[in-house]
């Protein structure tokens, strides 16, 4: 296999050649990759050209796919010709399609053009937060005053990146917390990167991935890494992911309430301060009369339900009224490690189900719309363990035009921006939970406070990276716990 048959494919487009003559066939892999171009395959490990995004796979730990096309940050999955956008455009990201064998699986990959980026990563800080909210949040698995996380914090030749490791003092929402992460953090994922050339997002996932679970942890490190890279590059994580909004749709989730008048009145101020989503937490025998109490009081409101996991197939008859009421989803009511009774559930509900905490890699994105569990997702990228993760997820729904949204886990401004920067992406088409800075705390950790727009939308950061300071003053206010890990200690 020589370069001058990789050439020959490529016929139509003096853009096409260009790219494809600068391109290099380093080897025949031992497993060959198959690199499908108009249906002609080649098994070779193509070498791109400096400042492309690699095509041959290898970099992304896979072996024997076909590359088939690519998406472009402006459209969808498009066979070939995007192959253009590479070399017009040099996107931050060109994101590629590949299919599994001949199965037509789904994975997607995105390619980061900073192969030539290395990051040494010098040192990393974990910092244990715990901070009062502005009220209390209570689920169907418990009631939060103070709200704790991990701001890890990595430094690679002078620069600093920050992330937010959202796991909570509970394990209520899952089965990680700061006191899980914490060890984690430190004994398992600092090692592997410590002192080490990390190239991306998805350089890091394949460093982790023997790491079983404990994805609230993982992700908290990636987040830090795409700061680090996005401060290299001059790039905010928008234009890194290929985000196409300046600005996303949020809405405001409410905690449990004392009675339903309550929760009409809270809903009511929520909506006075201009939100125009709003998701309502339920659990067994707080959900009819409450849901109803809303849908009465505002009856063209945007309105959804959590149920947190709280119900069984049985138990979730007492959602039946719920599905007369208008809804725009109904969001994991049973198990968390459930998707085979949401199935059954959502066959027999008009109102979409939608899935959280069950979805927690972008297999079980695959395994819930082939079974058709729920009609859209939740996508957290924490609880999927990263960002990139969550771009793959995203990914995958929008090739098959299902909607996804960004739920939110209280973050501090680091993880608000980083959710910011995920929801402006072309499938986020529902508004997300990424409520304003104001509707959690009075002091935030970042310099940067994110406020409501008039149109109940919040504005992406555009700075390099995340696009947020750390308020150093407040982050020792809010630290409870300190610990810096160097290279070569
Ligand atoms: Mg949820």
């Amino acid at each position: 296999m020589g370069v001058s048959n990789v050439v020959g494919l490529a016929t139509e487009s003096v853009e096409i050649l260009r790219f494809f003559s600068e391109i290099s066939v380093s080897s025949v892999a031992e497993k060959s990759l198959s690199h499908s171009f108009r249906h002609s395959l080649y098994d070779a490990c193509l070498t791109p050209p400096p400042g492309y995004g690699n095509i041959g796979g290898l970099r992304c730990g896979v072996e024997q796919w076909q590359l088939v096309g690519l998406i472009t940050r402006r459209s969808q999955v498009q066979i070939l010709p995007p192959l253009l956008h590479i070399t017009q455009g040099l996107p931050g990201i060109a994101r590629r399609f590949l299919i599994q064998g001949e199965n037509y699986s789904w994975y997607t990959f995105r390619t980061f053009q900073y192969l030539e980026t290395i990051m040494k990563i010098d040192s990393i800080t974990l910092h244990h937060l715990s901070m009062p909210l502005v009220a209390p949040f209570e689920t169907s698995f418990g009631r939060e005053t103070e709200r704790e996380c991990i701001l890890v914090t990595l430094q690679s030749e002078g620069l600093t990146g920050c992330g937010e490791c959202v796991a909570s003092r509970e394990p209520g929402y899952n089965y990680e917390t700061t006191g899980t992460a914490w060890h984690i953090l430190k004994d398992f994922i600092a090692p592997l990167i410590l002192g080490q050339d990390v190239t991306d997002a998805l350089d890091y996932q394949r460093r982790v991935e023997r790491i079983r679970g404990h994805h609230l942890a993982k992700a908290g490190v990636e987040m830090a890494l795409w700061d680090l890279l996005g401060k290299r590059e001059g790039k905010s994580l928008k234009e890194m992911f290929g985000g196409v909004r300046d600005k996303v749709e949020v809405g405001v989730s409410i905690g449990i309430q004392e009675s339903a008048a309550a929760l009409v009145r809270t809903v009511e101020s929520y909506l006075e301060k201009g939100y125009r989503r709003v998701k309502i937490k339920i659990k067994p025998g707080r959900e009819v009369e409450e849901t109803t109490a809303v849908r009465k009081a505002f009856p063209d409101l945007r309105l959804q339900v959590d149920a947190n996991s709280a119900y069984t197939l049985e138990t979730a008859s007492a959602l039946d009224p719920l599905d007369d009421l208008n809804l725009l989803l109904i969001e994991q009511p049973l198990f968390e490690d459930d998707i085979w009774d949401h199935r059954k559930l959502q066959a027999r509900f008009k109102t979409a189900i939608c899935l959280d905490e069950s979805i927690v890699t972008p297999r079980h994105a695959r395994y819930a719309l082939e079974m058709e569990a729920c009609r859209n997702i939740n996508i957290k990228p924490a609880r999927v363990g990263g960002l990139s993760q969550g771009i793959m997820i995203h990914d995958y729904c929008l090739a098959r035009g299902v909607p996804v949204w960004c739920g939110g886990m209280l973050e501090t401004g680091v993880g608000r921006a980083s959710n910011l920067a995920i929801a402006s992406l072309p499938g986020y088409v529902l508004p997300g939970d990424i409520s304003a800075s104001d509707r959690y705390y009075h002091r935030d950790i970042t310099n940067e406070r994110f406020v409501l727009n008039d149109d109940s939308t919040i504005t992406v950061p555009n700075q390099p990276g995340l696009g947020v300071t750390i308020d150093e003053e407040a982050l020792q206010q809010f630290t409870r716990a300190e610990l810096t890990l160097k290279a070569g200690e």
